[in-house]
């Protein structure tokens, strides 16, 4: 197990103390052996509609390189929460067409302990997946342990019960200072801390190809004044963190290079969200995320947002959405690359997602429909098993019944962003996205 929440106040507080030398941080690239690089390919078109500056919408195709392979983008990245799909094997992932895998941090530190997957030779090799890995920061779980607000970025307010609020002066229940986080464990209960440093550290031995800089999540229930000082307090840790990452990677230089995004928070403040994109524009980033509690109506505006104020060389990625329509908003809008649990999640609970919509397949009118989940998905599941037969044992709680629907929802999810990048490139998105969103909507579904 990780012990950083050990280390000393005073040798956490010099590493802070960098931060105000700025000309510690490097943005010549020039002698950089980085294996790690984006490549955009089309460009969607401008339109009077276009939430960009000027009608510009940011959606595109590209690839991503890194040391473990290349994502071609728009491109769904599965979430294999500890270094595991529940109920599906990596070959199976590969199979089904998923392009990269996306881990947490905060589970892998908790559980089994970066220095194992360290030893093993990183993430992927630990975990028997040989492609690229994601890992996120440990920032969200360490944050919400305490706060305890919905697990979506796309928050709907209407729907958030009293006991969600927080109110002024007691703004979160995670102790948040200015040096990091102390939480408690969920495991054990034994007191922790996580900071950018400690991040980093973590981050770099999980070895995964794409890190993300901690950052303060907050809910959109926290007060504007408290906003404001957690986009400030985001960009110092993110500058900490370019600093440590920069260390790290030069005292493992005979690792992999890991690339690092810095992200975007500023709920749902247009001025807030331009100012944290300049900010983090302005340090040695390879990507952005784009995070934090976002009103569902307001996705896109706030990639667009962002959009305006970043460099157009860096890759975007969108943090847990998978919502159909949010999909489309996000690409449109400027979005490479999104993760989610929702289709394993929900596939557990019996939830299929289908191009007519999202459907459970516990119901009773299924027990004896011997179709698949979808007539035309060539997902392993629909290629070999019928809706009876995935009802009956999801009903059983059979664990195959968890790895069908899982790949069935993750198949969904990968071909539906594989779709959106062939029509970006056929020069035909709004068609589609128009097809596939009536098509999904026309009875009401949720997702
Ligand atoms: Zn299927």
């Amino acid at each position: 197990m990780g012990n950083y929440y050990d280390i000393a106040p005073e040798l956490l507080y010099k590493a802070f103390a960098k931060v105000e030398n700025m000309s510690a941080i490097s943005t010549d690239k020039s002698n950089d052996p980085r294996t790690f690089s984006f490549e955009s390919n089309t460009c969607l078109p401008s339109q009077a509609s276009g939430l960009g500056r000027d009608g510009r919408r940011y959606g595109r195709t590209g690839t991503i390189h890194t040391p473990h392979g290349d994502i071609h983008t728009p491109a769904f990245i599965p979430v294999a929460t500890q270094a595991a799909m529940k109920a599906v094997l990596p070959e199976q992932m590969k199979d089904l067409g998923a392009q990269a895998l996306l881990s947490n941090a905060f589970h892998l530190f908790e559980r089994p302990g970066e220095e194992v997957l360290d030893q093993a030779g990183g993430l992927g090799k630990f975990m028997g997946w040989r492609g690229p890995t994601f890992t996120d920061s440990g920032g969200f779980q360490v944050l919400s342990l305490g706060a305890g607000f919905k697990k979506t970025l796309a928050m709907d307010i209407s729907g958030m019960k009293s006991d969600d609020v927080i109110a002024e002066g007691k703004e979160r229940l995670a102790f948040v200072d200015e040096d990091g986080v102390t939480f408690k464990s969920p495991l054990n209960g034994s007191e922790h801390r996580f900071s950018a440093e400690i991040s980093m550290g973590i981050q770099h031995k999980i070895g995964a190809d794409i890190m993300f800089a901690f950052d303060e999540l907050t809910t959109l229930m926290n007060t504007r004044g408290y906003q404001e000082r957690s986009v400030e307090r985001t960009f110092r840790w993110a500058k900490r963190c370019v600093i440590e990452h920069q260390r790290l990677t030069a005292e493992r230089s005979n690792k992999p290079y890991q690339a690092l995004y810095g992200v975007v928070q500023g709920a749902n403040y247009e001025d807030l969200r331009r100012k944290a994109a300049r900010q983090i524009a302005s340090l040695d980033f390879d990507g952005v995320g784009i995070g934090g509690a976002i009103e569902k109506r307001l996705l896109g505006q706030t990639c667009a947002w962002i959009c305006d104020e970043m460099p157009e060389d860096r890759p975007r990625h969108v943090l847990g959405i998978a919502a159909v329509d949010d999909i489309f908003a996000g690409v449109e809008n400027g979005g490479d690359t999104f993760d989610c649990v929702s289709p394993a999640r929900c596939g557990r609970n019996g939830a299929v997602f289908t191009r007519d919509g999202r459907w459970n397949i516990k119901r009773t009118q299924f027990r004896t429909d011997y179709r698949p989940i979808e007539e035309d998905c060539n997902c392993y599941a629909c290629q070999h098993y019928s809706r009876a037969y995935i009802c009956h044992l999801l009903h059983a709680h059979e664990l195959n019944g968890y790895t069908l629907a899982t790949i069935h929802n993750e198949r969904f999810f990968v071909r539906l962003l594989d779709e959106i990048r062939a029509a970006i490139d056929a020069d035909r998105f709004d068609e589609y996205k128009q097809e596939t969103l009536k098509r999904f909507y026309a009875n009401g579904s949720k997702g």
